[in-house]
């Protein structure tokens, strides 16, 4: 198991180990992954954040850019990851 911060929030992030882990606990033990986006721009985000990225069209840098332009950077606090928002 390991951590990365997430791009936009910059929390550290839980991730599964590799991509057998991923699937085995699927999103109980994963809070974010990368993100490969229509534009070939790499980022990795929370799955907070990633919700907060556009349907309506393909996420690109940009709107990356402007998702972290408007999220306040997030204290760590496990306990709190799942109640907040
Ligand atoms: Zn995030």
């Amino acid at each position: 198991m390991a951590s990365e911060p997430c791009h936009v929030c910059e929390r550290n992030v839980r991730i599964a180990g590799g991509i057998g882990d991923l699937w085995n606990f699927a999103f109980e033990s994963t809070q974010g992954m990368t993100l490969v986006l229509s534009d070939d721009s790499e980022f990795f985000l929370c799955f907070e954040c990633m919700e907060q990225l556009p349907d309506d069209h393909e996420p690109t840098a940009v709107d990356v850019a402007d998702l972290k332009e408007r999220t306040e950077p997030v204290e760590e606090d496990g306990n709190s990851f799942w109640h907040w928002g």
